[in-house]
């Protein structure tokens, strides 16, 4: 596998007054060319520290990506950084130092011309990619084995140049993902691992997030391999992946319901809307997902649900009986043809010896068929609690849909 590595620079970036966005953003990119990405370095705007880092990473990887300092000012020190580290000198593009005349002299400033007109200096030997917006043009150098590619700092300006340098790169398999819920990751792994045992050219990568677990598969040199581990590995995770393309929970369920024609709608109490919240991002969400009720007070979950008052008082809130109850009387919301519903306890206060903290009950009641019911013992604080209840709630509706 090829080595790549990531550059950010600006003292912006070291000193925490922005964020950098662009490292992550380039590693994920090379990562889908299929490079091994090795690192991902933020550097002050300080030439002979960002030379120095420049020629090492040149002796060691076919591709480094560096980002920001290619601006008019005199804190951009990149193009000198570059040239220094390569040993080549800097060379005035004319073409593109006409394009600046025109910008510069917008400008009132006296030397507001000289600054503009530097960006219209290349590493002699650069191939330079076009500013789509903003003023400086990226390069591309080729040293020896490797590349060097110096592009702007500001996303906008950075993404289109990185997507035009990596569009030659699509001869490689790209990765396969599949994103996975009610699974931990280890159970993940366990389940991974024997599928993946014929293809030792695979690599296996696992991310969780409380409510998911994604598995990732690469092999950007063994396209062949990568199908037949994609198949291996889809059925050995079995119902707990809902999706091989890339879609989120919330986009699974909607376009399931989509495909079954279904109107659905939803009794939240202790994820307070966010499994509503979630589908609602969804764009054409509105063609299924009518909408629900937000039911945190037992007076609400009778008023506006209908549970009887007595299910509350006998069983608790937190119990099969009211998570029937909840989407049953979400399923008698106008046009509802399949609903669920989640109450539990979310924490840090309220649970008991019977009814830990992270106990959550839920239920899907469908026009069509019986209710049924699930109970789940979530891990985490309140805030992950909430999260994997409403992740829950939507893998249940997808099971439902799936099912049948
Ligand atoms: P520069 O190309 O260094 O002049 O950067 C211009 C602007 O781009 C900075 O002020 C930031 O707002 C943005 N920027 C630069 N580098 C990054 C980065 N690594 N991540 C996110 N934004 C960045
Ligand atoms: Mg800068």
């Amino acid at each position: 596998m090829r080595t790549a590595a990531v550059v950010t620079i600006g003292t912006e970036l070291t000193t925490g007054l922005r964020q950098d966005t662009n490292g992550g953003a380039i590693a994920r990119a090379l990562r889908d060319a299929g490079y091994h990405v090795e690192s991902i370095t933020a550097l002050p705007d300080d030439a002979a520290a960002v030379s120095v880092v420049l020629s090492a990473l040149m002796a060691r990887c076919a591709l480094v990506v560096v980002t920001g300092g290619l601006g008019p000012t005199h804190d951009d020190i990149t193009r000198e950084a570059a040239a220094h580290a390569l040993g080549r000198p800097l060379v005035r593009d004319a073409g593109i130092a006409v394009r600046l005349e025109d910008l510069a002299r917008r400008h009132s400033a006296p030397d507001a011309r000289e600054r503009m007109l530097r960006q219209a200096d290349v590493i002699e030997g650069a191939r330079v990619i076009g500013a789509t917006s903003g003023s400086a043009p990226g390069q591309v150098i080729t040293a020896g084995e490797g590349r060097l590619v110096l592009l702007p700092g500001p996303p906008a300006e950075m993404h289109p140049m990185l997507d035009e340098v990596l569009a030659s790169e699509s001869a490689f398999a790209p990765p396969v993902r599949f994103r996975c819920t009610g699974i931990s990751e280890s159970d993940a792994q366990a389940r991974v691992e024997p599928a993946l045992a014929d293809h030792p050219d695979v690599t296996l990568t696992l991310l969780a997030a409380p409510g998911e677990v994604e598995v990732v598969l690469f092999a950007p040199d063994a396209p062949a391999s990568l199908q037949r581990a994609r198949q291996a590995v889809r059925a050995a995770l079995g119902i707990a992946c809902f999706s091989e393309d890339g879609s989120s929970l919330p986009e699974t369920v909607i376009g399931l319901a989509r495909r079954r024609g279904e109107r659905l709608a939803l009794a939240e109490s202790c994820t307070g809307g966010m499994a509503s919240a979630s589908l609602t991002e969804v764009p054409g969400a509105s063609e299924v997902f009518l909408g629900g009720v937000v039911s945190y007070a037992d007076a609400l979950k009778s008023a506006l649900l209908g549970v009887d008052a007595t299910v509350l008082a006998t069983h608790g809130a937190v119990s099969e009986a009211a998570a029937r109850a909840m989407a049953e009387g979400a399923l008698r919301l106008p046009g509802a043809t399949l609903a669920a519903s989640v109450t539990g306890i979310a924490g840090p206060g309220g649970g008991t010896a019977d009814k830990p903290v992270g106990l959550v009950w839920f239920a899907v009641a469908a026009a069509d068929g019986p209710t049924i019911a699930a109970e789940r013992l979530l891990l985490g604080d309140r805030a992950a609690i909430r999260t994997r209840a409403a992740a829950t709630l939507l893998d249940l509706l997808r099971l439902r849909m799936e099912g049948d």
